[in-house]
């Protein structure tokens, strides 16, 4: 069993586009480099979890999401912030799922697939009423990154 940083994508590791999906836009911040970096070191699991209501939206598609999320990861690799999991959520806002953050269906869903000490895991991202506030009703840790 880990723990694990839930990193959020847009506006915490790369720079919000808004609805970023050309990775041409791509921009990457270095001080969440460098704290998944710090993170994985200690033996975190390192996960993005990421509003994509875009898709819903139809702004872009999940096959357009993926190239942009690969070269990210690649980016990442490159830094020696490689990720270990990538987990969205597709759905409009007025669609009302669990998985939209501040929801945690996302880190529900990655406990299914990691063996994840969420106590003593951190969710990190770039506002407080998203994931500052998913981490309050977790209980747990959250790194909040003003832009
Ligand atoms: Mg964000
Ligand atoms: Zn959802």
């Amino acid at each position: 069993m880990k723990p694990a940083l839930f990193t959020d994508r847009d506006g915490t590791i790369n720079r919000d586009c808004p609805y970023c999906h050309d990775p041409a836009d791509l921009f990457i911040f270095d001080d969440a480099v460098n704290i998944i970096r710090d993170y994985k070191s200690k033996g975190y699991l390192i996960i993005i979890i990421t509003n994509q209501s875009g898709i819903a939206r139809g702004f872009f598609t999940v096959r357009e999401m993926e190239e942009f999320n690969n070269a990210l990861l690649e980016k990442l690799r490159e830094k020696g912030a490689g990720v270990d999991g990538i987990y969205f959520c597709p759905h409009h806002p007025g669609d009302n799922c669990t998985c939209r953050k501040p929801g945690d269906g996302l880190i529900r869903q990655a406990m299914k697939d990691f063996d994840i000490d969420l106590e003593n895991s951190v969710v990190m991202g770039d506002r407080d009423d998203i994931e500052g506030e998913l981490a309050r009703k977790l209980g747990i840790k959250s790194i909040i990154l003003h832009r």
